[in-house]
């Protein structure tokens, strides 16, 4: 069975005293034993919110990291940085930073190759804007997005990545795809990257869905045979919210 997982994407909220507010909330709830749960805060809470879980399950993620190991690029974070502090998997791809920060396929790629390089887990997020949509290019797109960022990776690479399909019309619009629709989207990725690799290998990797994913949808979502989990951005600032949403499958 492929690892069902319900991934926080904080982005730029909570301060240090809110990170240790949750974590500390979250401490105390049942956590799903099949459901790996994951929490992407700031950068300058991860060491913090490391230490905070280090006796409990819940995996600390960064939400972003330079492609290079050092060097003259100011405010970015590397691979090391990440690692000194404990964290071993990162967001890459997320449609915030492929919009609003320029990141193309190609510098994403460099990216997956250095977090490779230093041994991390990847969460690669693919994912159509509305106007792809609308003009039924987004197969296209999604496919464009894996060939250009991913497959150039070895079979054996694969076991370092989860995708994370985000269609950008639903990302923080209260819009989410019908449950109909991220299983064919799943589906379909899940096709191209057996095609290219193996369906072994197709069959392995983890596809969560994320856009407005709410605990009053998510089981519909998660019930879809494609669907391995979420990757969650608003509903995931309140722990009763994500715990629910950990639930529901
Ligand atoms: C996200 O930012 O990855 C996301 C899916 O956000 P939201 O759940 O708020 O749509």
């Amino acid at each position: 069975m492929r690892q069902q997982i319900v991934a926080g994407n904080w982005k730029m909220n909570n301060d240090m005293a809110e990170t240790e507010m949750f974590l500390v909330q979250l401490k105390k709830q049942v956590i799903p034993e099949d459901v790996s749960l994951m929490i992407a805060p700031a950068f300058t809470n991860l060491n913090h919110a490391f230490q905070s879980v280090k006796d409990h399950p819940v995996t600390i993620v960064a939400q972003n990291m330079h492609q290079s190991d050092k060097g003259a690029f100011t405010g970015e974070v590397s691979a090391a940085m990440l690692k000194s502090v404990g964290v071993k998997t990162v967001i890459l791809g997320h449609s915030e930073r492929r919009s609003i920060f320029k990141e193309e396929n190609a510098v994403l790629a460099e990216k997956v190759n250095t977090a490779l390089i230093h041994d991390m887990n990847i969460i690669f997020c693919v994912g159509e804007t509305l106007s792809h949509r609308e003009t039924d290019d987004h197969f296209n797109v999604i496919e464009e997005q894996l060939e250009q960022s991913l497959f150039h990776l070895s079979q054996a690479n694969w076991k370092q990545l989860i995708i994370a399909y985000e269609p950008v019309w639903a990302i923080g619009t209260g819009e989410t795809a019908t449950p109909d629709q991220a299983q064919e989207m799943h589906a379909f990725i899940r096709k191209t990257i057996a095609e290219k690799y193996s369906s072994n290998v197709a069959n392995k990797v983890s596809i969560l869905y994320g856009g407005s994913v709410k605990p009053k949808n998510a089981a519909e979502i998660f019930s879809q045979k494609d669907v391995d989990g979420g990757l969650i951005g608003g509903a995931s600032l309140d722990v009763e919210n994500f715990m629910e949403i950990a639930n529901a499958f």
